[in-house]
């Protein structure tokens, strides 16, 4: 009996490979020389990862990629979830588990804050970074952009997606090293990545989170 259902991939592959796609699904990539036995004992062992990895990504991209800015709602602030309650108050405040914000606040009143905050955070890390890679960067920008979550120009100025504000704080990193990386190396080439790694020797678990959340981007 199959636990959970999911999606056979064999290939020359060497090892067994158990992915989560941005649809919530399962695909497990697998050797030819691999029994079934042997793939469902492992997607056995792993249920609970898998569980919670199906979990996040449909939380994420169902909860937090649609919402519409009320009273109630919920909203990703540095990788953490907040709900939204209006009370009296002059200008959005964090409090616990709750985004307070002013009655009769709309999405604009809403996401005018968060660009804010996305605009404080994101130059403060990018001038972090910076100065510990020995970079000079031209200017910086928050974009609207609902592709990408971050570019550089060729004379040195940076672009990031406000929306960036919504991911946790090592993915924001990663962002902000990634296209501090491109000043010095346009290409993604094996010295580019390089460089991103003696940065964040992680960097790949953000990449996963990006994956994993994409829709988050796509958000009007
Ligand atoms: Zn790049």
């Amino acid at each position: 009996m199959k636990s959970i259902p999911y999606t056979l991939i064999r290939s020359n592959r060497k090892t067994i490979a158990l992915v989560i796609n941005t649809e919530a699904q399962l695909i497990v990539r697998a050797p030819f020389a691999v029994s079934n036995r042997e793939i469902e004992n492992l997607v056995e062992k792993k249920i609970a990862w898998i569980r919670e990895k199906q979990h996040i990504t449909a939380s994420h991209e169902e909860k937090y990629a649609h919402i519409s800015w009320k009273d109630g709602e919920s909203i990703l602030y540095l990788g953490n979830a907040y709900t939204i309650m209006q009370i009296e108050i002059d200008s959005p405040l964090l409090d616990g588990a709750f985004l307070n914000v002013p009655r009769n606040s709309r999405k604009d009143d809403i996401t005018t804050w968060l660009k804010n905050e996305a605009k404080k955070i994101i130059s403060q890390r990018t001038d972090y970074y910076a100065s510990f890679m020995g970079t000079k960067y031209e200017c910086l920008h928050l974009s609207e952009a609902r592709k990408r979550w971050g570019s550089c120009s060729t004379n040195g100025s940076l672009r990031f997606s406000w929306k960036l504000v919504m991911c946790p704080l090592s993915v924001i990193d990663y962002v902000v090293v990634h296209e501090l990386a491109h000043i010095a190396y346009k290409n993604h080439n094996s010295i580019f990545w390089a460089r991103v790694k003696t940065v964040l020797p992680n960097y790949k678990e953000a990449q996963n989170w990006l994956n994993l959340n994409r829709k988050l981007i796509e958000m009007e």
